[in-house]
Protein backbone atom coordinates (compact mmCIF):
# COMPACT_ATOMS: atom_id res chain seq x y z
CA UNK A 1 0.00 0.00 0.00
CA UNK A 2 1.33 3.53 -1.05
CA UNK A 3 2.25 5.41 1.99
CA UNK A 4 0.84 8.37 2.00
CA UNK A 5 -2.50 7.14 0.41
CA UNK A 6 -3.11 5.30 3.98
CA UNK A 7 -1.49 8.34 6.10
CA UNK A 8 -3.77 10.89 4.26
CA UNK A 9 -6.95 8.25 4.75
CA UNK A 10 -5.73 7.92 8.45
CA UNK A 11 -4.98 11.93 8.64
CA UNK A 12 -8.67 12.77 6.96
CA UNK A 13 -9.86 10.28 9.38
CA UNK A 14 -8.23 12.02 12.57
CA UNK A 15 -9.04 15.76 11.35
CA UNK A 16 -12.69 14.45 11.29
CA UNK A 17 -12.62 12.78 14.67
CA UNK A 18 -10.59 15.83 16.03
CA UNK A 19 -12.92 18.34 14.68
CA UNK A 20 -15.68 16.55 16.27
CA UNK A 21 -14.25 17.01 19.35
CA UNK A 22 -13.33 20.21 19.21
CA UNK A 23 -16.52 21.74 17.62
CA UNK A 24 -18.77 20.55 20.45
CA UNK A 25 -16.25 22.65 22.62
CA UNK A 26 -17.86 25.72 21.16
CA UNK A 27 -21.73 26.69 21.11
CA UNK A 28 -23.40 26.71 17.99
CA UNK A 29 -24.08 30.68 17.25
CA UNK A 30 -27.94 28.95 16.35
CA UNK A 31 -27.85 27.51 19.57
CA UNK A 32 -27.16 30.51 21.99
CA UNK A 33 -25.34 33.69 20.66
CA UNK A 34 -24.07 35.03 23.83
CA UNK A 35 -22.32 31.42 25.01
CA UNK A 36 -21.11 31.50 21.61
CA UNK A 37 -19.23 34.62 22.09
CA UNK A 38 -17.92 33.53 25.32
CA UNK A 39 -16.83 30.13 24.29
CA UNK A 40 -14.79 31.64 21.26
CA UNK A 41 -13.49 33.92 23.81
CA UNK A 42 -12.56 31.63 26.57
CA UNK A 43 -11.37 28.56 24.22
CA UNK A 44 -9.66 30.30 22.06
CA UNK A 45 -7.40 31.49 24.79
CA UNK A 46 -8.19 35.52 23.80
CA UNK A 47 -8.72 36.63 27.52
CA UNK A 48 -9.95 34.66 30.81
CA UNK A 49 -12.09 35.40 33.22
CA UNK A 50 -9.90 37.42 36.38
CA UNK A 51 -10.67 37.54 40.40
CA UNK A 52 -12.58 41.11 40.18
CA UNK A 53 -15.69 40.93 38.40
CA UNK A 54 -15.38 42.61 34.82
CA UNK A 55 -11.62 42.49 35.33
CA UNK A 56 -10.52 39.99 32.45
CA UNK A 57 -7.12 38.76 31.62
CA UNK A 58 -6.08 39.81 28.26
CA UNK A 59 -4.07 36.29 27.05
CA UNK A 60 -1.11 36.20 24.75
CA UNK A 61 -3.15 35.16 21.67
CA UNK A 62 -5.52 37.96 22.17
CA UNK A 63 -2.98 40.32 23.29
CA UNK A 64 -1.01 39.72 20.06
CA UNK A 65 -4.54 41.07 18.23
CA UNK A 66 -4.29 43.87 20.28
CA UNK A 67 -0.87 44.49 19.49
CA UNK A 68 -1.77 44.89 15.88
CA UNK A 69 -4.65 46.37 16.02
CA UNK A 70 -2.60 49.07 18.01
CA UNK A 71 0.26 49.28 15.94
CA UNK A 72 -2.03 50.18 13.30
CA UNK A 73 -4.27 52.29 14.89
CA UNK A 74 -0.97 54.58 16.64
CA UNK A 75 0.27 54.77 13.17
CA UNK A 76 -2.87 56.47 11.78
CA UNK A 77 -3.10 58.54 14.64
CA UNK A 78 0.27 59.62 13.98
CA UNK A 79 0.02 60.54 10.38
CA UNK A 80 -2.57 62.90 11.04
CA UNK A 81 -0.58 65.10 13.17
CA UNK A 82 -0.34 63.65 16.89
CA UNK A 83 1.99 62.52 19.34
CA UNK A 84 1.49 60.11 22.31
CA UNK A 85 2.05 61.46 25.74
CA UNK A 86 1.01 59.53 29.57
CA UNK A 87 -1.04 61.28 31.77
CA UNK A 88 -1.79 59.42 35.57
CA UNK A 89 -4.38 57.16 36.58
CA UNK A 90 -5.84 58.80 39.77
CA UNK A 91 -7.90 62.03 38.90
CA UNK A 92 -8.19 63.64 42.03
CA UNK A 93 -11.94 64.51 42.88
CA UNK A 94 -12.24 68.15 43.28
CA UNK A 95 -10.60 67.88 39.21
CA UNK A 96 -13.43 65.70 38.52
CA UNK A 97 -16.01 67.68 39.46
CA UNK A 98 -14.96 70.77 37.67
CA UNK A 99 -17.57 70.13 34.57
CA UNK A 100 -20.85 69.36 36.13
CA UNK A 101 -22.55 67.47 33.44
CA UNK A 102 -19.24 65.54 32.93
CA UNK A 103 -19.01 64.26 36.32
CA UNK A 104 -22.74 63.44 36.45
CA UNK A 105 -22.47 60.86 33.83
CA UNK A 106 -19.29 59.31 34.69
CA UNK A 107 -19.74 59.10 38.97
CA UNK A 108 -22.27 56.38 38.90
CA UNK A 109 -19.37 54.31 37.32
CA UNK A 110 -16.35 55.94 39.23
CA UNK A 111 -14.03 53.34 41.38
CA UNK A 112 -12.36 55.51 44.29
CA UNK A 113 -9.35 55.55 46.17
CA UNK A 114 -9.60 56.86 49.58
CA UNK A 115 -6.81 55.47 51.77
CA UNK A 116 -2.92 55.07 50.63
CA UNK A 117 -0.35 54.25 52.48
CA UNK A 118 -2.22 52.76 55.60
CA UNK A 119 -4.09 56.33 55.87
CA UNK A 120 -7.03 57.89 55.09
CA UNK A 121 -6.77 60.38 51.86
CA UNK A 122 -7.46 63.96 52.59
CA UNK A 123 -9.15 63.63 49.38
CA UNK A 124 -10.53 61.15 47.45
CA UNK A 125 -8.54 59.99 44.06
CA UNK A 126 -11.06 58.48 41.19
CA UNK A 127 -9.63 55.84 38.83
CA UNK A 128 -9.62 57.08 35.49
CA UNK A 129 -12.63 56.56 33.95
CA UNK A 130 -11.92 59.14 30.84
CA UNK A 131 -9.07 61.47 31.11
CA UNK A 132 -10.53 64.75 30.03
CA UNK A 133 -9.94 66.18 33.90
CA UNK A 134 -6.74 65.41 33.93
CA UNK A 135 -5.18 66.49 30.57
CA UNK A 136 -7.52 69.57 30.48
CA UNK A 137 -6.14 70.79 33.68
CA UNK A 138 -2.48 70.17 32.43
CA UNK A 139 -3.94 72.34 29.30
CA UNK A 140 -4.70 74.68 31.55
CA UNK A 141 -1.27 75.20 32.54
CA UNK A 142 0.17 74.86 29.37
CA UNK A 143 -1.23 76.30 26.66
CA UNK A 144 -0.67 80.33 26.70
CA UNK A 145 -0.31 81.87 23.31
CA UNK A 146 -2.42 81.11 20.10
CA UNK A 147 1.14 80.09 19.10
CA UNK A 148 0.57 77.13 21.16
CA UNK A 149 -2.42 75.29 19.36
CA UNK A 150 -3.50 73.44 18.35
CA UNK A 151 -2.46 70.61 20.83
CA UNK A 152 -2.69 67.29 19.38
CA UNK A 153 -2.34 64.32 21.69
CA UNK A 154 -3.11 60.87 22.43
CA UNK A 155 -2.29 58.60 25.58
CA UNK A 156 -2.78 54.55 25.06
CA UNK A 157 -4.04 54.13 28.67
CA UNK A 158 -6.08 51.65 30.87
CA UNK A 159 -9.23 52.91 32.13
CA UNK A 160 -12.05 52.28 35.17
CA UNK A 161 -15.80 52.31 34.51
CA UNK A 162 -17.68 50.24 37.27
CA UNK A 163 -20.29 48.13 34.80
CA UNK A 164 -22.55 46.12 36.55
CA UNK A 165 -22.98 43.69 33.84
CA UNK A 166 -19.92 42.60 32.06
CA UNK A 167 -19.03 40.61 29.14
CA UNK A 168 -15.12 39.74 27.85
CA UNK A 169 -13.96 42.84 25.81
CA UNK A 170 -17.43 43.60 24.71
CA UNK A 171 -18.39 45.62 28.38
CA UNK A 172 -15.55 45.15 30.85
CA UNK A 173 -14.62 47.23 34.20
CA UNK A 174 -10.89 48.30 32.94
CA UNK A 175 -9.84 48.30 29.30
CA UNK A 176 -7.48 49.51 27.24
CA UNK A 177 -7.38 52.35 25.15
CA UNK A 178 -6.88 55.25 22.96
CA UNK A 179 -8.04 58.64 23.64
CA UNK A 180 -7.00 61.40 21.98
CA UNK A 181 -7.44 65.22 23.60
CA UNK A 182 -7.10 68.08 21.32
CA UNK A 183 -7.02 72.14 21.63
CA UNK A 184 -7.60 74.11 18.61
CA UNK A 185 -8.32 77.91 18.30
CA UNK A 186 -11.71 77.99 16.24
CA UNK A 187 -14.88 75.94 16.22
CA UNK A 188 -14.57 74.77 12.78
CA UNK A 189 -11.01 73.43 13.34
CA UNK A 190 -12.33 71.40 16.35
CA UNK A 191 -15.35 69.99 14.27
CA UNK A 192 -12.95 69.56 11.67
CA UNK A 193 -10.63 67.59 13.95
CA UNK A 194 -13.76 65.45 15.27
CA UNK A 195 -14.93 64.37 11.77
CA UNK A 196 -11.11 63.26 10.41
CA UNK A 197 -10.65 60.97 13.50
CA UNK A 198 -14.20 59.40 13.09
CA UNK A 199 -12.73 58.69 9.56
CA UNK A 200 -9.55 57.16 10.60
CA UNK A 201 -11.59 55.20 12.89
CA UNK A 202 -13.82 53.82 10.20
CA UNK A 203 -10.98 53.37 7.55
CA UNK A 204 -9.48 51.13 10.44
CA UNK A 205 -12.37 49.24 11.56
CA UNK A 206 -13.17 48.50 7.69
CA UNK A 207 -9.70 48.29 6.00
CA UNK A 208 -8.05 46.43 9.38
CA UNK A 209 -10.49 44.78 10.99
CA UNK A 210 -12.82 44.26 7.67
CA UNK A 211 -15.71 45.55 9.80
CA UNK A 212 -17.54 47.43 7.78
CA UNK A 213 -19.28 50.59 9.91
CA UNK A 214 -21.93 53.27 9.48
CA UNK A 215 -20.73 56.30 10.83
CA UNK A 216 -22.71 59.72 11.96
CA UNK A 217 -23.73 61.76 14.62
CA UNK A 218 -24.92 60.61 17.72
CA UNK A 219 -28.75 61.91 19.57
CA UNK A 220 -28.64 63.97 22.45
CA UNK A 221 -29.67 61.02 25.09
CA UNK A 222 -26.80 59.37 23.21
CA UNK A 223 -23.91 62.13 23.75
CA UNK A 224 -20.92 61.98 25.32
CA UNK A 225 -21.23 63.38 28.97
CA UNK A 226 -19.96 66.75 28.51
CA UNK A 227 -19.98 67.34 24.50
CA UNK A 228 -21.21 69.02 22.23
CA UNK A 229 -21.71 66.80 19.55
CA UNK A 230 -20.51 63.24 19.72
CA UNK A 231 -20.25 60.94 16.85
CA UNK A 232 -19.54 57.18 16.28
CA UNK A 233 -18.90 54.11 13.84
CA UNK A 234 -21.36 51.11 14.58
CA UNK A 235 -20.84 47.61 13.23
CA UNK A 236 -23.28 45.36 13.04
CA UNK A 237 -23.04 41.90 14.75
CA UNK A 238 -24.09 38.36 13.93
CA UNK A 239 -27.10 38.31 16.16
CA UNK A 240 -28.36 41.88 14.72
CA UNK A 241 -27.34 43.75 17.38
CA UNK A 242 -25.28 47.18 16.80
CA UNK A 243 -22.03 48.18 18.52
CA UNK A 244 -20.45 51.13 19.14
CA UNK A 245 -17.13 50.67 18.16
CA UNK A 246 -15.24 54.10 18.30
CA UNK A 247 -16.54 57.65 19.21
CA UNK A 248 -15.31 60.97 18.44
CA UNK A 249 -16.56 64.35 20.60
CA UNK A 250 -16.75 67.88 19.72
CA UNK A 251 -16.61 69.21 23.45
CA UNK A 252 -17.32 73.00 22.68
CA UNK A 253 -15.67 75.42 25.24
CA UNK A 254 -17.23 73.69 27.83
CA UNK A 255 -14.31 71.57 29.16
CA UNK A 256 -11.76 74.95 28.71
CA UNK A 257 -14.48 76.71 30.49
CA UNK A 258 -14.37 74.34 33.55
CA UNK A 259 -10.82 73.85 33.60
CA UNK A 260 -9.93 77.64 33.07
CA UNK A 261 -7.65 77.22 29.38
CA UNK A 262 -7.52 80.36 28.01
CA UNK A 263 -5.07 81.94 25.21
CA UNK A 264 -4.16 84.96 24.06
CA UNK A 265 -5.32 85.05 20.30
CA UNK A 266 -3.52 87.05 17.24
CA UNK A 267 -5.27 90.52 18.57
CA UNK A 268 -4.22 89.82 22.23
CA UNK A 269 -7.31 89.03 23.77
CA UNK A 270 -8.31 86.24 26.26
CA UNK A 271 -10.23 83.58 24.56
CA UNK A 272 -11.21 79.96 24.64
CA UNK A 273 -10.03 77.26 22.85
CA UNK A 274 -12.50 74.64 21.66
CA UNK A 275 -11.42 70.95 22.31
CA UNK A 276 -11.84 67.34 21.16
CA UNK A 277 -11.61 63.77 22.80
CA UNK A 278 -11.83 60.19 20.50
CA UNK A 279 -11.14 57.11 21.83
CA UNK A 280 -11.24 53.47 20.48
CA UNK A 281 -10.72 50.34 22.83
CA UNK A 282 -10.32 46.37 23.20
CA UNK A 283 -14.19 46.51 22.69
CA UNK A 284 -12.81 46.26 19.14
CA UNK A 285 -11.81 42.94 19.28
CA UNK A 286 -15.51 41.89 20.54
CA UNK A 287 -16.55 43.29 17.57
CA UNK A 288 -13.96 41.75 15.68
CA UNK A 289 -14.68 38.36 16.70
CA UNK A 290 -18.45 38.96 16.27
CA UNK A 291 -18.63 40.12 12.90
CA UNK A 292 -16.38 37.20 11.57
CA UNK A 293 -16.79 33.90 13.77
CA UNK A 294 -18.25 30.78 12.75
CA UNK A 295 -19.48 27.66 14.54
CA UNK A 296 -15.69 26.46 14.29
CA UNK A 297 -14.86 29.99 16.29
CA UNK A 298 -12.95 32.41 15.33
CA UNK A 299 -12.17 33.88 11.58
CA UNK A 300 -9.40 36.60 12.07
CA UNK A 301 -8.46 39.16 9.14
CA UNK A 302 -5.02 38.55 8.14
CA UNK A 303 -4.05 42.04 8.88
CA UNK A 304 -5.03 41.36 12.89
CA UNK A 305 -4.22 37.50 12.88
CA UNK A 306 -1.09 36.62 15.50
CA UNK A 307 0.02 34.41 12.77
CA UNK A 308 -1.08 34.40 9.30
CA UNK A 309 -0.07 30.90 8.25
CA UNK A 310 0.46 28.02 10.80
CA UNK A 311 2.55 25.36 9.02
CA UNK A 312 1.75 21.73 10.11
CA UNK A 313 3.97 19.23 9.42
CA UNK A 314 2.63 15.85 8.10
CA UNK A 315 5.05 12.97 10.09
CA UNK A 316 5.83 10.35 7.77
CA UNK A 317 3.77 6.59 8.65
CA UNK A 318 7.21 4.92 8.79
CA UNK A 319 10.30 6.63 9.77
CA UNK A 320 11.42 10.32 11.29
CA UNK A 321 9.72 13.31 10.77
CA UNK A 322 13.47 15.17 11.18
CA UNK A 323 14.99 13.21 7.97
CA UNK A 324 13.10 15.80 5.18
CA UNK A 325 9.20 16.66 6.48
CA UNK A 326 10.54 18.59 9.41
CA UNK A 327 13.53 20.58 7.56
CA UNK A 328 11.23 21.38 4.67
CA UNK A 329 8.97 22.75 6.94
CA UNK A 330 11.27 24.90 8.12
CA UNK A 331 12.33 26.01 4.95
CA UNK A 332 9.00 27.31 4.18
CA UNK A 333 9.06 29.00 7.36
CA UNK A 334 12.07 30.81 6.57
CA UNK A 335 10.68 31.81 2.94
CA UNK A 336 7.44 33.02 4.53
CA UNK A 337 9.28 35.00 6.74
CA UNK A 338 11.28 36.58 4.62
CA UNK A 339 8.52 37.64 2.67
CA UNK A 340 6.94 39.14 5.56
CA UNK A 341 4.57 36.81 6.53
CA UNK A 342 3.86 36.25 10.12
CA UNK A 343 4.24 32.73 10.36
CA UNK A 344 3.99 29.74 13.09
CA UNK A 345 5.45 26.05 12.87
CA UNK A 346 3.47 23.69 14.96
CA UNK A 347 5.82 21.17 15.34
CA UNK A 348 4.37 19.85 18.72
CA UNK A 349 5.35 15.84 18.66
CA UNK A 350 2.39 15.31 21.03
CA UNK A 351 -0.62 16.26 19.10
CA UNK A 352 -1.72 14.56 15.73
CA UNK A 353 -2.04 16.73 12.55
CA UNK A 354 -5.56 16.39 12.55
CA UNK A 355 -6.09 17.63 16.51
CA UNK A 356 -3.36 20.56 15.14
CA UNK A 357 -5.36 21.26 11.59
CA UNK A 358 -9.21 21.20 14.38
CA UNK A 359 -6.70 23.73 16.76
CA UNK A 360 -6.02 26.81 14.45
CA UNK A 361 -9.23 26.13 12.83
CA UNK A 362 -10.75 27.31 15.96
CA UNK A 363 -8.04 30.18 16.69
CA UNK A 364 -8.97 31.81 13.29
CA UNK A 365 -6.01 31.55 11.82
CA UNK A 366 -6.34 32.57 7.90
CA UNK A 367 -4.32 30.19 6.19
CA UNK A 368 -3.21 26.37 7.03
CA UNK A 369 0.15 24.90 5.06
CA UNK A 370 0.47 21.32 5.19
CA UNK A 371 3.39 19.76 4.39
CA UNK A 372 3.94 15.45 4.49
CA UNK A 373 6.30 13.24 2.94
CA UNK A 374 4.96 13.14 -0.62
CA UNK A 375 4.49 16.87 -0.44
CA UNK A 376 8.25 17.07 -0.02
CA UNK A 377 9.02 14.47 -2.83
CA UNK A 378 7.09 16.85 -5.06
CA UNK A 379 8.58 20.26 -4.35
CA UNK A 380 5.02 21.07 -3.03
CA UNK A 381 2.92 21.78 -0.22
CA UNK A 382 -1.11 22.44 0.42
CA UNK A 383 -2.49 25.80 1.40
CA UNK A 384 -6.39 25.84 3.30
CA UNK A 385 -8.24 29.07 3.59
CA UNK A 386 -10.01 29.41 6.89
CA UNK A 387 -12.83 31.78 5.77
CA UNK A 388 -13.69 29.46 2.59
CA UNK A 389 -11.68 26.20 3.63
CA UNK A 390 -11.02 26.31 0.41
CA UNK A 391 -7.81 23.96 -0.47
CA UNK A 392 -4.70 24.22 -2.78
CA UNK A 393 -2.12 22.65 -3.93
CA UNK A 394 1.17 25.25 -4.12
CA UNK A 395 4.58 24.21 -5.74
CA UNK A 396 7.22 25.58 -2.86
CA UNK A 397 9.29 27.81 -5.51
CA UNK A 398 5.70 30.14 -5.78
CA UNK A 399 4.53 29.47 -1.84
CA UNK A 400 5.54 33.41 -1.02
CA UNK A 401 4.03 34.51 -3.38
CA UNK A 402 0.51 32.30 -3.20
CA UNK A 403 0.19 32.74 0.46
CA UNK A 404 0.42 36.52 0.47
CA UNK A 405 -2.16 36.41 -2.72
CA UNK A 406 -3.96 34.24 -0.64
CA UNK A 407 -3.91 36.84 2.51
CA UNK A 408 -5.13 39.79 0.35
CA UNK A 409 -7.74 37.74 -0.85
CA UNK A 410 -9.79 36.67 2.64
CA UNK A 411 -8.84 39.75 4.20
CA UNK A 412 -11.01 41.63 0.74
CA UNK A 413 -12.92 38.93 1.13
CA UNK A 414 -14.16 38.68 4.34
CA UNK A 415 -15.02 42.58 4.17
CA UNK A 416 -17.32 41.50 1.24
CA UNK A 417 -19.19 38.97 3.07
CA UNK A 418 -19.29 41.37 6.10
CA UNK A 419 -20.73 44.65 4.08
CA UNK A 420 -23.54 41.69 2.80
CA UNK A 421 -24.45 40.74 5.84
CA UNK A 422 -25.19 44.56 7.06
CA UNK A 423 -26.92 45.07 3.20
CA UNK A 424 -28.76 42.13 4.09
CA UNK A 425 -29.90 43.15 7.27
CA UNK A 426 -30.56 46.65 7.08
CA UNK A 427 -34.46 47.35 6.39
CA UNK A 428 -35.87 50.93 5.68
CA UNK A 429 -39.40 50.95 6.79
CA UNK A 430 -41.86 53.78 6.67
CA UNK A 431 -44.55 52.61 9.56
CA UNK A 432 -44.17 52.00 13.44
CA UNK A 433 -45.70 47.82 12.91
CA UNK A 434 -42.88 47.27 10.30
CA UNK A 435 -40.57 48.97 12.47
CA UNK A 436 -41.59 46.72 15.28
CA UNK A 437 -41.45 43.76 13.54
CA UNK A 438 -38.29 43.96 12.27
CA UNK A 439 -36.79 44.29 15.31
CA UNK A 440 -39.04 41.44 16.74
CA UNK A 441 -37.91 38.90 13.99
CA UNK A 442 -34.74 39.73 12.72
CA UNK A 443 -33.27 43.22 14.32
CA UNK A 444 -30.66 44.67 11.95
CA UNK A 445 -30.30 48.32 11.20
CA UNK A 446 -32.86 50.08 10.48
CA UNK A 447 -33.30 53.27 8.18
CA UNK A 448 -36.28 55.50 8.94
CA UNK A 449 -37.58 58.65 9.93
CA UNK A 450 -37.89 60.25 13.17
CA UNK A 451 -38.69 63.95 14.49
CA UNK A 452 -35.63 64.48 16.93
CA UNK A 453 -37.60 64.53 19.60
CA UNK A 454 -36.06 63.03 22.94
CA UNK A 455 -39.69 61.56 24.42
CA UNK A 456 -40.51 59.70 21.34
CA UNK A 457 -36.87 58.24 21.30
CA UNK A 458 -37.67 57.01 24.66
CA UNK A 459 -40.46 55.83 23.86
CA UNK A 460 -38.95 53.81 20.60
CA UNK A 461 -36.33 52.05 22.76
CA UNK A 462 -38.61 50.56 25.74
CA UNK A 463 -41.21 49.62 22.87
CA UNK A 464 -38.54 47.87 20.74
CA UNK A 465 -34.79 47.91 22.73
CA UNK A 466 -34.16 50.00 19.73
CA UNK A 467 -32.08 53.22 19.75
CA UNK A 468 -30.72 55.71 17.68
CA UNK A 469 -27.42 54.53 16.38
CA UNK A 470 -26.49 57.16 14.05
CA UNK A 471 -27.99 60.31 12.02
CA UNK A 472 -25.95 60.39 9.36
CA UNK A 473 -23.88 62.84 7.90
CA UNK A 474 -22.85 62.00 4.50
CA UNK A 475 -25.15 61.32 1.34
CA UNK A 476 -28.83 63.39 0.61
CA UNK A 477 -30.84 63.33 3.33
CA UNK A 478 -34.03 62.06 2.82
CA UNK A 479 -36.73 63.90 4.27
CA UNK A 480 -39.76 62.22 5.97
CA UNK A 481 -41.88 61.33 8.85
CA UNK A 482 -40.90 60.07 12.32
CA UNK A 483 -41.79 56.68 12.23
CA UNK A 484 -43.65 56.90 15.41
CA UNK A 485 -45.08 59.98 16.40
CA UNK A 486 -45.62 61.18 12.16
CA UNK A 487 -43.85 64.51 12.71
CA UNK A 488 -41.18 65.94 10.27
CA UNK A 489 -37.99 64.18 9.95
CA UNK A 490 -35.08 66.28 8.07
CA UNK A 491 -33.39 62.98 7.33
CA UNK A 492 -33.34 59.28 7.61
CA UNK A 493 -31.70 57.85 10.62
CA UNK A 494 -30.12 54.26 11.90
CA UNK A 495 -31.60 52.57 14.37
CA UNK A 496 -30.69 48.84 15.95
CA UNK A 497 -30.64 47.66 19.31
CA UNK A 498 -27.19 47.94 20.80
CA UNK A 499 -24.69 45.99 22.66
ZN1 LIG B 1 -41.33 61.20 16.67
Amino acid sequence: METETEMGTTGRDKEHMAKEIMSKEITPKGDDYSQWYLDVVLKTELADYGPVKGCMIIRPYGYAVWEHMQADMDRRIKETGHVNAYFPLFIPKSFLEKEKEHVEGFSPECAWVTVGGGEELEEPLAIRPTSEAMICSMYAKWVKSWRDLPVLINQWANVVRWEKVTRPFLRTTEFLWQEGHTLHATEAEAEEETLKMLQVYRAFSEEVLAMPVVWGRKSESEKFAGALRTYSIEALMGDGRALQAGTSHNLGQHFATAYGIEFLDKDQQRALPWSTSWGTSTRMIGGLIMTHGDDAGLVLPPRVAPYQVVVVPIPPRKGDWNESVLPKAREVVQTLRGAGVRVHLDDRDTQQPGFKYADWEMRGVPLRLEIGPKDVEKDQCVLVRRDSREKSFVPLASVAEQARGLLTSIQDGLLDRARRFVADNTTRVSTYDEFKRVMADKRGFIVTGWCRAADCEAKIKEETKATVRVIPIEGTPAAGACVRCGQASSSEVYFAQAY
